[in-house]
């Protein structure tokens, strides 16, 4: 919690820019913008814990970090923290399906790379990006207070103002709104959303299985949807099971011996039986978009802007490169001396990732309508999927995209950024 003085002076300063929530997506923002000069102020509920050792309980929210994530994090400094503690690169993937058992094989070295990412538990990488803050003394943040008002500027130049349920008010040119799927700034602002909901759940968690994984992720696709290993330390792996939402209180209700017996055979058994079980959880899914990112004196950005259907691992990725893009925009409008608030400035960013986040979430969509639709189950699965894994150049082509990313790269994605 901040001291009453840092708060009267939080409240006195008119900032460059106020970011709401510090999750993975705010926190890398933040960084960026402080970084670039920005005096940036960091709005955030609850402060993650920054004390880790290798005894820190595993996490049950994982990521699978594409290269684009690392060089963000390595750029911010954030990364030698996860290097101290836990990393799992991958080097391999293996997708099947339950009906044709065909299945195909992705492998770094066939495009010459050491790995295809990294599984990294989602309070690491937030704890890492945190733990940078204190090399910046214009980047402040505010812990647990609420804010009760939004009122954002009618003409360029105004400030956007934020008043808090303690009866003071925020001044700041710029609000990003990083405050996850369930924006409060987004709602606030009158931001519609496109949404579907899947009608599914995902169960995550922690297990240990009898057959080593080999730094491989493997992910099978059955009637429920698709369940998967992420390899994760010796013979553990985080596992994310699909079930259509009615199963979510069956599947967490499972004793844990219940639960290791349905694991195993949602995984054909791929990496033997189940030999212990962590925590877990399940979530919801839902595919969201806003209709816009930006108006005058606001951003939205990460989760508060798109959700996306995890089967691709795709969600923190698309977020963390929203925040690079943002950097970039803010960041070279400021250089040029120009208001870097200013609507059209931001629909700079709007127009940057606006699209490629919409590709990704219609690919997930392709996706499920591919192993759902029964004609596709009984015509273009049985032929296209056995021959899939001899397609080499497609294969390669996926891999790169996956990995590397599909557009021109903001600065803090490349690997040589300042
Ligand atoms: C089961 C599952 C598996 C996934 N796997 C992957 C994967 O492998 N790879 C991948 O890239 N993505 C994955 N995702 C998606 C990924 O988890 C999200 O895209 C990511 O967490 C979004 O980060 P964010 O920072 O935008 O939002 P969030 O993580 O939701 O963070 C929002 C932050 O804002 C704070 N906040 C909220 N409201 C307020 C408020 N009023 N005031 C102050 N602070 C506030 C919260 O406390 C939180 O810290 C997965 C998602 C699910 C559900």
């Amino acid at each position: 919690m901040n001291t009453q003085v840092e708060q009267a002076a939080i409240y006195q300063k008119i900032w460059d820019v106020v970011v709401v929530g510090g999750g993975m997506v705010g926190a890398a923002t933040a960084l960026g913008l402080a970084k670039n000069g920005f005096s940036v102020l960091l709005l955030e509920r609850q402060a993650p814990n920054l004390d880790w050792n290798e005894l820190t309980p595993m996490g049950i929210r994982v990521s699978a970090l594409t290269r684009a994530s690392e060089n963000i994090l390595r750029n911010l400094g954030g990364w030698d923290f996860i290097l101290q503690q836990r990393h799992h690169p991958f080097t391999a993937m293996r997708v099947w399906d339950e009906f044709t058992q065909a299945e195909v094989a992705f492998d770094a070295k066939e495009i010459g790379e050491a790995n295809l990412g990294y599984i990294v538990e989602n309070d690491l990488i937030q704890a890492a990006l945190w733990s940078e803050f204190k090399q910046y003394d214009n980047l402040s943040v505010l812990l647990g207070e609420r804010f009760d008002g939004l009122e954002l500027p009618e003409f360029a130049g105004e400030l956007t103002s934020l008043s808090m349920a303690n009866g003071a008010s925020l001044q700041t040119k710029l609000v990003i709104a990083a405050d996850g799927g369930r924006s409060q700034i987004r709602q606030m602002a009158n931001i519609g959303l496109n949404r579907q909901d899947y009608d599914q759940c995902a169960v995550v968690g922690t297990v240990k299985t009898e057959l080593s994984h080999e730094n491989c992720c493997w992910q099978r696709y059955t009637e429920n949807g698709p369940f998967a290993f992420l390899s994760m330390g010796a013979n553990y792996s985080s596992i994310a099971w699909y079930l259509p939402i009615e199963k979510q209180q069956w599947a967490l209700s499972l004793t844990d011996q219940e639960f290791a017996h349905e694991i195993a055979k949602a995984s054909d058994y791929r990496l033997g039986q189940i030999i212990e079980v962590g925590q877990r959880g399940a979530f919801p899914l839902i595919r969201q978009h806003a209709n816009h990112y930006v108006k005058n004196g606001l951003a939205l950005i990460g989760d508060a802007a798109h959700t996306i259907h995890p089967q691709a691992g795709q969600g923190v990725n698309l977020g963390l490169l929203d925040a690079a893009a943002m950097v970039d925009v803010l960041a070279n409008a400021k250089q040029a001396g120009k208001d870097f608030a200013k609507l059209s400035n931001l629909r700079k960013y709007e127009r940057w990732r606006r699209g490629d986040n919409a590709i990704v979430q219609l690919s997930m969509e392709w996706f499920a309508w591919f192993y759902q639709n029964q004609l596709v189950k009984n015509g273009v699965r049985q032929t296209v999927l056995p021959i899939a894994n001899q397609l080499k150049p497609a294969k390669n082509w996926l891999m790169e995209q996956a990995l590397n990313g599909r557009e021109a790269l903001p600065s803090l994605a490349q690997i040589y950024a300042i």
